[in-house]
C-alpha cells in the first residue's frame, strides 16, 4: 500500500477503484474531493462485534455475524431466464443452513465448495426449513475479515452505487490520506473543550471503536461544523458593521407619541420591550439587523409602525414591505387610518399600478416627497431609487430572500438604511441562529390579553353536513368563514376537491349567503378587491387558496375549514389559523381531512392540541427536517455533514458564543488563518463574505 498518496483536494478519481463512473454517481451525494468522501459519514452503524456459531440464528431473529464455509451449490434459472436462484448450503463444522440470493449471476463462480465466507442477515421462517435471504456476504481469504467482528459503517446511498464498494473506497482513501488534516479550530477552543484532533475524529466516525471515543469524535465534529458556520455569521455581521454607517435616527418622538395616544389599546408588556429593542437599534450608527419574530396576531404591526413613525420624526424616509400585493394593500388601508389622522401620507406600489401612477411614485420617492411607502417587491425594483431611505421594514421574512433584503440595501445610497425583519413563523432558536445568524432577534410571546382561544378540530367526510350547519349558523350571527382548499395541478390528483369545484359546491350549499373565491391566478386587482370586500364585510363565505395564508387581518371572521389539511405543514396550517381569533368572537379551526395513514392522523392530532406557535415550529422541523421548514434548503447553510439542528442545539450555542468570540478579536487573518480558508471554503459564496476575511 503506498502511504500518504492522497491528499485532501484531489478529485475523487484518484482513490483506487474509483473510475469516471463511479464519480459521476458520487458527485449525486456532492462528493468530489478526497476530503468529501472521508467526510461522508454514515447514515447509522451495525453492531457486528460478537460473531455467532451457526447454531445460534433463530428464525424470524434479528440478522447476526457469523462465519461459514461452502458445502454445496444449487443454482437455478427460471425458463423466462427473469429470474437466477443461488442456493447454498453453509456449514460451520456444527450446524448447516441454507442461504438464498436472487439474481446474482457472479456468486455461481465465487462459491466454489470449501470457501470461507463472513456473512450478516437473518433467519427467514420458511417452507420447508428457515434460509438467509440475500444476506450480506465477504469472502474470506488472508486477513482479518472486515464486514464482522466490528461495528461496521451503513452509508446513505445513491443509484448505483453499494454499501460494499463505498465501504472499500472510504477505508481506502482512509489509508491514504496521511495528511494532516488540518486543524481549523483555535487553540483555546481545542483546549478548553479537551477535543481530540479532526484526522482522529474523521476515522472513528468510519470505525467506531468504543462508545466513548465515538462521542468524543462526534461532539468534535458537530462544533466544528457549527463553530465554521457562526465564524462566518460572524464576519457577516463584522462587515456589514464596519463598511457602511447607518443614519441614527434619533429625532424627538412627536409623531410616535402622538400615535401611540390615539391606539384604541394598550400595548402588551412584550410590543412595549420589542420596541425599546428596535428603537434603541435605530439610535445607533450601525445598521440595524433584526428579526422581530413573533406568532400569527401577537400583533406585531403596531411595533413595525412605531418603528416607521420613529424614522419619519428623524426627517427620513421609512419603507414597509409585504411579500404579496394583498397583504401590502391591507397594510397600505391600515396605516392610512391610523396615520392620516396625523398628517402622514402613505404611497403603496405594487405591480398592479399603470405607468402613470408608477412613475408618479418613483419621483416621489426620489424627490423625497413620500416620507413613507409600502409596496411589494416592486419597492426593490430596478428602477426605484429613494432620496434617504432611513427604515426598511420586511413582513413575512420567510418569502424573501437574503438577497432581496441586499437589493434593498442597495436603493439607500451612501447610508445604509437599518432594517427589521418580521416573520410570523416563530423559527425554532437553533435555526434562528444559523440561517439568520447575523441578525439579532426580538421575539414577542404573549397575545393580546383579550383574544379569544382558537377551538381547532378536525373532522371527516361524514362529519360534513353538521359543519356545513354550523358554519350557517355562524354566517347568521354576521360572522365570516374562510375556506381553504390546497392549490392542485389538475392533473396530478383528481381525488381532492379543486377550489373552483368546491367554490361551486358551497355556492349550492349556501344560497344566500355571499360566497366569493381567491386564488392565486387571479390577477393583483381583482385579488385586492375581493379582499377588501371581505375586510368590509360584504362576503361572508372566501372560498380560497393558500393565498390567505400570511397576514391577512379581519377580526370579525370567526371559523376557517382547511380543506386537504393532511396536504400542509404544521406551521402552514398555524398560519391559516391565525385568520381567525383576531377579534372578540369565539373562533375555530376545522381541518377538513381523511388522512390515509396513521401517520397523518398522529400529525393532524398533534396540530390540534398546540396552540403555541413556537411549539408547533419545533414539532415540524422535527418533522420535516429543518431545510424543508422554512424555505432554506437552497441557502446550503443547514446542509451540515454530523451536526443535526435540533439533537445538537446547545453546541451551536457554545459554537457561536466561541465563534463570535474569536472574530471580534480582529485580525482573524492573521490569527487565525486555516480557520479563515475553511470559512470561506465553505461559505464564502453563500454568506458573500468573501471581500470581507
Ligand atoms: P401579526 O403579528 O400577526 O401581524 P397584527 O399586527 O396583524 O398581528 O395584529 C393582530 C390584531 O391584533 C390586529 O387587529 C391589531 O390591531 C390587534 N392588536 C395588536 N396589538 C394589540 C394590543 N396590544 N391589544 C389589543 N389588540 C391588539
Ligand atoms: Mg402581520
Amino acid at each position: 500500500m503506498t502511504q500518504g498518496r492522497l491528499r485532501l483536494d484531489d478529485p475523487v478519481t484518484c482513490v483506487r477503484g474509483i473510475g469516471e463512473a463511479k464519480a459521476l454517481q458520487l458527485e449525486r451525494l456532492n462528493v468530489r474531493t478526497v476530503e468529501d468522501l472521508v467526510y461522508f459519514f454514515p447514515r447509522r452503524y451495525e453492531d457486528r462485534r460478537q460473531v455467532v456459531p451457526l447454531a445460534a440464528l433463530v428464525p424470524g431473529g434479528p440478522p447476526q455475524a457469523f462465519r461459514a464455509r461452502v458445502v454445496s451449490v444449487e443454482n437455478r434459472v427460471t425458463r423466462t431466464r427473469k429470474l437466477n436462484l443461488i442456493r447454498v448450503c453453509l456449514s460451520d463444522g456444527n450446524s448447516v443452513v441454507w442461504a438464498l440470493w436472487f439474481n446474482r449471476w457472479n456468486l455461481k463462480n465465487l462459491f466454489k465448495t470449501g470457501v470461507e465466507l463472513a456473512l450478516y442477515g437473518s433467519l427467514e421462517p420458511g417452507r420447508p426449513s428457515p434460509e438467509l435471504l440475500n444476506p450480506e456476504f465477504e469472502i474470506l481469504d488472508s486477513g482479518d475479515p472486515k464486514s464482522v467482528g466490528r461495528i461496521v459503517p451503513v452509508y446513505p446511498l445513491t443509484a448505483g452505487l453499494n454499501e460494499k464498494w463505498l465501504r472499500r473506497v472510504i477505508e481506502s482513501a482512509l489509508d491514504e490520506t496521511t495528511e494532516e488534516f488540518p486543524e481549523v479550530l483555535p487553540p483555546s477552543v481545542v483546549e478548553k473543550y479537551g477535543f481530540i484532533d479532526a484526522a482522529a475524529a474523521v476515522r472513528e466516525m468510519h470505525r467506531p471503536g468504543d462508545e466513548e471515543t465515538f462521542k468524543a469524535a462526534r461532539r468534535r465534529l458537530v462544533y466544528e461544523e457549527f463553530f465554521l458556520l457562526q465564524a462566518g455569521l460572524a464576519l457577516r455581521r463584522k462587515s456589514a458593521g464596519d463598511e457602511k454607517k447607518a443614519v441614527p435616527l434619533t429625532g424627538a418622538p412627536d409623531l410616535v407619541a402622538r400615535f401611540r395616544e390615539r391606539l384604541p389599546f394598550e400595548l402588551t408588556d412584550d410590543q412595549k420591550r420589542v420596541s425599546e429593542e428596535i428603537s434603541a437599534d435605530m439610535r445607533g450608527t450601525s445598521p440595524m439587523n433584526r428579526l422581530l419574530q413573533g406568532d400569527v396576531g401577537s400583533g406585531k404591526t403596531v411595533v413595525a409602525v412605531l418603528a416607521l413613525l420613529q424614522a419619519l420624526d428623524s426627517g427620513v424616509q421609512a419603507a414597509l414591505m409585504a411579500p404579496t400585493a394583498v397583504l401590502a394593500t391591507q397594510h397600505a388601508v391600515n396605516l392610512r387610518r391610523w396615520l392620516e389622522p396625523l398628517g402622514v401620507e402613505v404611497a403603496l406600489l405594487t405591480g398592479g399600478l399603470t405607468p402613470g401612477e408608477r412613475k408618479k411614485i418613483y419621483a416621489g420617492l426620489a424627490d423625497g416627497t413620500i416620507r413613507l411607502a409600502v409596496g411589494t417587491h416592486a419597492l426593490i425594483q430596478e428602477a426605484v431609487r429613494f432620496k434617504r431611505l432611513g427604515l426598511a421594514v420586511i413582513d413575512e421574512q420567510h418569502r424573501f430572500g437574503v438577497l432581496q433584503r441586499k437589493a434593498l440595501n442597495s436603493k439607500a445610497g451612501d447610508d445604509l438604511p437599518h432594517t427589521l425583519v418580521m416573520t410570523a413563523t416563530p423559527i425554532p432558536r437553533t435555526l434562528a441562529l444559523s440561517v439568520y445568524g447575523d441578525l439579532a432577534v426580538s421575539t414577542i410571546r404573549a397575545l393580546p390579553a383579550q383574544r379569544q382561544p382558537i377551538r381547532s378540530v378536525w373532522i371527516g367526510e361524514n362529519r360534513l353536513p353538521r359543519m356545513m350547519d354550523f358554519l350557517d349558523r355562524e354566517m347568521e350571527a354576521g360572522r365570516q368563514v374562510y375556506w381553504v382548499c390546497p392549490l392542485i395541478e389538475e392533473s396530478e390528483n383528481f381525488d381532492a376537491a379543486p377550489l373552483e369545484y368546491r367554490y361551486e359546491k358551497l355556492r349550492e350549499r349556501f344560497i344566500g349567503r355571499r360566497v366569493a373565491m381567491l386564488h392565486g391566478r387571479m390577477n393583483d386587482k381583482e385579488k385586492t378587491a375581493v379582499m377588501s370586500a371581505f375586510a368590509a364585510g360584504e362576503i361572508d363565505m372566501l372560498a380560497s387558496t393558500t393565498v390567505i395564508e400570511v397576514g391577512v387581518d379581519v377580526p370579525n371572521a370567526s371559523a376557517i375549514v382547511i380543506e386537504g389539511a393532511e396536504r400542509f405543514g404544521l406551521s402552514q396550517l398555524h398560519q391559516l389559523r391565525g385568520r381567525v381569533g383576531r377579534g372578540p368572537y369565539k373562533s375555530w379551526c376545522i381541518l377538513y381531512s381523511e388522512p390515509k395513514n396513521s401517520e397523518a392522523e398522529h400529525r393532524l392530532d398533534q396540530f390540534c392540541s398546540l396552540s403555541d406557535g413556537f411549539a408547533i415550529a419545533e414539532a415540524d422541523m422535527r418533522l420535516r427536517g429543518p431545510g424543508e421548514f422554512c424555505g432554506v434548503k437552497q441557502h446550503g447553510l443547514t446542509d451540515f455533514r454530523v451536526a443535526d439542528l435540533i439533537r445538537d442545539g446547545a453546541v451551536m450555542e457554545a459554537a457561536r458564543r466561541d465563534a463570535f468570540a474569536a472574530i471580534a478579536e480582529g485580525d482573524a487573518r492573521n490569527r487565525y488563518p486555516l480557520l479563515m480558508q475553511a470559512v470561506l471554503n465553505r461559505y464564502g459564496q453563500m454568506l458573500d463574505i468573501a471581500q470581507t476575511a
